[in-house]
């Protein structure tokens, strides 16, 4: 999850005119540029009910793929950009960034990919592929990477476009229906355990929602001893079985600062207030606090806290796509499934039901794999 988009992007295809399509390598149940084949969930404006509709996907760039959508989970992210609770959406806007689906058309210059394979796509569907970030491996850090969500068509249809770099070959074993959560969440809680931790490391993960449920997971399957913070108790239980060691509540100071100097990394994935000196007070010499929730207020940090321990304070967005491929490659092997949630009606199950989402029954943990069958029910 994270904030970033590119409003100037060269990439954003909304409203375009189709383009010619002649050296497409096509597959063999539509055609590209047949705009009725193609439909989604659109919403119109902010805090608006979704509409399904038939929809017009724009030109099929040269390196592009199009993917028929499998499976499309629900994100936080999601959530915030149809409400524009970060000013950056774009409408109409489609939805979805934890997309899984087969390959239906191969630009011509699209590479390393074919018609039928199984692949995903997450919080990026694009970047510039030649500026300096793209050139070193790090395209999540591209100016000009392309949200999926914001001038962008995403997941909730029943096509959706990407970079072919950004369309992440699935292991063809992995249980696909699964798989959405862990494109978006999973990479962005996976990305700092893999740069920042070590098997041997205490690591605590403040929050157990969407992100933080799989951070304890990754972790522990990663090796760490795990602490779990949680502002609710009944989520200890839940905590535990993810893999924590230990569950503490976020809200208990005392609690909290009995545990001064102990951790080797922190992974925030909250998005509410906290306790922020005390917090980094747990953090061992060399510790790092590592912020992948979106806390829209600052968070005051003592350079004292910073210095004396030579401690640090990172975030980070998604990851790359060899990020991507190397957690989905750790998940397989670690046999790690996001946790699935049944959402209470048997309608909402088969997918986003607008009103739903308007209304905002869905619980606080909405991205902790809210799993939307669409192909099937849907289209
Ligand atoms: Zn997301
Ligand atoms: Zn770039």
């Amino acid at each position: 999850m994270n904030t970033r988009t590119s409003k100037a992007n060269p990439r954003s295809r909304a409203d375009r005119p189709s383009a010619s399509t002649s050296a497409v390598q096509s597959g063999p149940r539509f055609k590209i540029g047949d705009t009725m084949n193609y439909e989604a969930w659109v919403a119109k404006a902010a805090k608006q009910p979704m509409v399904l509709e038939t929809v017009d996907l724009g030109p099929f760039e040269a390196e592009d793929v199009e993917i028929a959508v499998e499976h499309s989970g629900l994100c936080h992210s999601d959530l915030s950009v149809l409400n524009n609770e970060w000013g950056i959406s774009q409408y109409p806007a489609i939805l979805g960034h934890e997309v899984v689906g087969r390959i239906t058309a191969v630009g011509p210059n699209a590479k390393a990919l074919k018609v039928g394979q199984r692949v995903g796509v997450g919080w990026y569907s694009g970047s510039c592929m030649h500026c300096h970030q793209c050139m070193s491996g790090s395209h999540h850090l591209c100016a000009q990477a392309q949200a999926t969500i914001v001038g962008h068509r995403g997941g909730f249809a029943s096509h959706i476009r990407s970079h072919w770099a950004w369309a992440i070959p699935l292991p063809e074993k992995l249980n696909f229906a699964e798989a959405g959560p862990v494109l978006c969440g999973g990479v962005t809680v996976f990305a700092p355990l893999a740069m920042h931790a070590k098997p041997t490391d205490r690591v605590g993960i403040i929050g157990i929602g969407g992100l933080g449920h799989m951070a304890v997971k990754f972790a522990a399957a990663y090796g760490c001893d795990v602490t779990a913070f949680t502002s609710s108790e009944s989520k200890f239980e839940e905590a535990k079985g993810f893999g924590a060691s230990h569950v503490l509540s976020s809200k208990d100071s005392a609690a909290v600062k009995k545990l001064a100097g102990s951790f080797d990394l922190l992974i925030s994935t909250i998005n509410v207030k906290l306790d922020w000196d005390t917090m980094i007070g747990t953090l061992a010499p060399n510790g790092r606090l590592h912020v992948v929730g979106v806390v829209l207020e600052p968070i005051p940090v003592s350079a004292f806290s910073l210095i004396a321990q030579q401690r640090s304070l990172s975030g980070s967005p998604t990851g790359s796509p060899v990020a991507i491929e190397r957690m989905l490659d750790f998940a397989f092997t670690a046999q790690y499934r996001a946790a699935d949630r049944a959402l209470p009606d048997e309608q909402d199950q088969r997918g986003i039901r607008p009103t739903s989402i308007r209304q905002g029954p869905l619980p606080h943990r909405a991205g902790r794999g809210f799993l939307i069958r669409l192909a099937n029910e849907f289209f």
